[in-house]
């Protein structure tokens, strides 16, 4: 047996003892009791009894051996700014958002969402709130009202921490109009609001409610506020995830089981060592900037880099392909992480740029996020001669499921899989109608995780346990199995190949959208009376989304001036309310929708005709014609 199929299977007959193991990878104040409690499976809790600290684990920590290392490296080409963070001057800037935190009153169990855009505050608050057992919710900055109001509903912060803006490509996003619209289209209201001035926008503040933080984070300059010791079962944070409804999901997570994750992870996976530098070119609004730009490489005692910016753009401002090897050469950086997108942009550019930097310190290059096409691959893998490692995750569990663990032992990767399933993860193919396992060689079914599940993954979704169960457990019929919602096979030698949603997600530049809630909103337009969104392949991004429009007024449909006016209005409608990712691509305008006889979207059919597929089976819909109209809006000769 090979080294990692034994480590793996003894993470799986005897989860106890390998965990136990991982542990202490980590500190703790009191070393765990019960390493896995399944008395109430699907919800597990790892090492109940146990007491620790994340941002101990991230900061305080790592004083003794490497206090005057790099921790915090934050670079920003929108501002041409870049400046380093030692572990104590991180310490320091913790304590004194800590200390503000407090001040405002939040304490253990309240939770703060936070906002930001990609500066370092947004890692300050976040360590600061995990540091006082408050349960930070952080919400992408590129989301607009909309998005950020039903977040606020769900997680009812006490306090919202933000800024004046985020940049993007030079231009000015001003956050603080879109928050005071969340707030005012919310039933919930902050009892305070911390704001980070960058002068980049003008901000009215409302007496009483809105602190500039600048002075308030002066005040406490010396402030020393110790980490409140917390169970490890204790939640860390809530982050928002979309799935086939509108109204996104809080994933929750722990505490102790989640540092232990990480730790092992940035062992086993990421090869990772204490002293070297990490670079995820993710953003802390996603799972992968909690677990991979802030709290992973820091709890490995790395430094990692924050980077706000286009990967085209320079510090001077000036068009830059190569800005990212240009930090992997300055900073050394040994393991860096990104998305299939982000390099199909820099593929377009000149291919040479990557001969230019001295790459020799990266060991591997990691992308996640969605699936990664070969030509791309072998693309970034000649240009680096460095093993590029697909690795296949979502946002409820924290760190990859499928992926080789190279830290354990050389894996080949293979060209269009992820890899194979990671430690502790029971996964398996399932027949999605019948709940039979299918064993064989490439049968495509639903890909599923049995319980117990690993340490880092999801505890519950944030005040509603039913919904956990209902959503994730009960997909498949007669066995209680958590779904991924994805599809995917097996080949004869083990490894995985994920096929697509199985559910009306999309996956947009690596980012997950619900074709729900960008319908929802085209429906609040008043000149729409239907709507159905579908994610349609995309060269550079994946997919994008499509959406199929019924006009109130049937006019539209015959005049080709009134329905690009529309098709604009509904754009801007949906970028404005949700943000610009979600923006459809293309509005086709049609007298009637494909739906079943029972008055079901035919969403899958419609996206089969728009990618020119066939589209299956059509014996249930109402009206082949609607169907029809869908073909000729897309090829329209
Ligand atoms: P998120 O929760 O936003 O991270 O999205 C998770 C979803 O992204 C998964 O359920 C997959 O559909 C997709 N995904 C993530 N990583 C990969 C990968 N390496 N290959 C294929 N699909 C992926």
């Amino acid at each position: 047996m090979s080294r990692y199929a034994e480590f793996y299977r003894r993470s799986i007959e005897a989860p106890e003892s390998f965990w136990a193991e991982q542990a202490e990878l980590i500190e703790w104040k009191t070393p765990p009791g019960q390493i896995l409690d399944t008395s109430r499976a699907p919800f597990v809790r790892w090492f109940a009894g146990g007491t620790t600290n994340l941002c101990h684990n991230a900061v305080d920590r790592h004083l003794a051996a490497r206090g005057d290392q790099a921790a915090l490296i934050a670079v920003s080409t929108e501002t041409g700014t870049e400046k380093t963070y030692s572990f104590r001057e991180l310490h320091a800037e913790v304590q004194r958002v800590a200390a503000t935190l407090m001040a405002l009153g939040v304490g253990k169990g309240d939770r703060v969402l936070i906002y930001m855009p990609m500066i370092p505050e947004a890692a300050f608050t976040m360590l600061a709130c995990v540091r006082l057992g408050a349960i930070h919710c952080v919400v992408f900055g590129g989301f607009a009202s909309a998005s950020l109001a039903s977040r606020i509903e769900d997680a009812t912060p006490k306090v919202i921490v933000s800024a004046d803006a985020g940049s993007r490509g030079g231009k000015v996003i001003a956050y603080k109009p879109l928050l005071d619209e969340a707030m005012r289209l919310s039933t919930h209201q902050p009892e305070a609001v911390l704001l980070f001035d960058r002068g980049l926008a003008p901000m009215d503040l409302k007496e009483g409610r809105d602190h500039l933080a600048a002075p308030l984070i002066e005040q406490h300059r010396d402030a020393q506020v110790p980490c409140t010791w917390l169970d490890a079962t204790d939640i860390s944070y809530t982050i928002y995830t979309s799935g086939t409804t509108g109204r996104p999901k809080g994933v929750q997570r722990d505490t102790g089981g989640y540092a232990v994750a990480l730790a092992a992870s940035m062992k086993h996976i990421f090869d990772g060592r204490p002293g070297e530098t990490y670079f995820s070119t993710s953003d802390i609004g996603w799972v992968v900037g909690h677990s991979y730009i802030v709290y992973g490489p820091l709890i490995a005692g790395m430094a990692t880099i924050m980077y706000e910016g286009l990967p085209t753009q320079g510090l001077d401002r000036q068009p830059d392909g190569g800005i990212w090897w240009r930090l992997v050469e300055k900073y050394k950086v040994t393991a860096m992480f990104s998305a299939p997108t982000a390099v199909r942009v820099l593929k377009k550019q000149d291919p040479a740029l990557l001969g230019k930097y001295d790459l020799s310190s990266l060991r591997a290059l990691f992308l996640a996020g969605e699936p990664l096409d070969e030509p791309t691959a072998r693309w970034i893998s000649e240009g680096l001669g460095v093993p590029i490692i697909d690795n296949y995750w979502q946002t409820e569990s924290g760190w990859p499921i499928l992926t080789v663990a190279n830290g354990v032992e050389r894996t080949d990767s293979r060209f269009g899989s992820p890899g194979i399933p990671m430690y502790g993860y029971k996964v398996k193919i399932l027949n999605e109608s019948t709940g039979e396992e299918l064993t064989g060689a490439n049968e495509k079914g639903v890909v599923v995780i049995e319980s117990p599940t690993p340490p880092g993954f999801m505890q519950t979704v944030w005040r509603d346990d039913e919904r956990f169960i209902n959503t994730y457990w009960k997909s498949v019929p007669g066995k209680l199995v958590y779904s991924t919602f994805d599809w995917g096979i097996r080949d004869k030698d083990g490894y995985y190949y994920i096929l697509g949603r199985t559910d009306d997600v999309i996956n947009v530049a690596g980012h997950r959208l619900g074709t729900r809630e960008i319908e929802e909103s085209i429906s609040g337009h008043a000149q729409v009376a239907e709507v159905a969104v579908v994610g349609v392949a995309d060269a550079l991004k994946g997919q994008v989304a499509t959406a199929f429009v019924v006009p109130k007024d049937g006019a539209v449909l015959g005049d080709a001036q009134a329905a690009l006016t529309l098709e604009g209005e509904v754009m801007k409608q949906v970028a404005d309310q949700l943000g610009a990712l979600a923006r459809p691509a293309r509005v086709h305008f049609v007298s009637a929708l494909p739906k079943t006889r029972s008055g079901k979207l035919l969403r899958r059919a419609i996206q089969a005709v728009c990618e020119g597929r066939d589209p299956g089976d059509l014996t249930t819909i109402e009206d082949p014609g609607a169907l029809q109209q869908v073909r000729k809006a897309v090829v329209p000769h």
